[in-house]
């Protein structure tokens, strides 16, 4: 399964729809949160240990604001933040793993 088209709405909700039909719609802070770079969801160090990522007390302007999703190949997209951060690269199969987590009724296309 891969997405056949993306769609910003208002800003605030990524919805993808499907190639088997199914739509799902990721609220934009979610999809901040869940960037899967290193940077933001921790590394391993060589001991096995997991570095935590540096939490910022106040937002980053800008940090909400999806500026561009560029295809990686066909197995991925890559989005760019409006605080520059650009180094998350969303997979397919990340991208279903985290509307597991979304807790969403499904929606079929008209
Ligand atoms: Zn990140």
């Amino acid at each position: 399964m891969h997405p056949v088209e993306f769609k910003l709405i208002e800003k605030r909700d990524l919805r993808i729809t499907w190639s088997d039909g199914h739509i799902t719609h990721y609220p934009i802070q979610r999809f901040r949160d869940d960037c899967p770079c290193a940077s933001c969801q921790g590394e391993t160090d060589i001991f096995g240990a997991i570095k935590m990522p540096m939490q910022l007390p106040i937002a980053v302007p800008g940090k909400y604001e999806l500026t561009s999703l560029t295809p990686v190949g066909n197995y991925a997209i890559a989005a760019v933040w409006g605080d520059r951060h650009d180094s998350g690269i969303y997979s397919w199969e990340y991208l279903l793993q985290m509307e597991a987590r979304l807790d969403q009724t499904p929606e079929e296309t008209a």
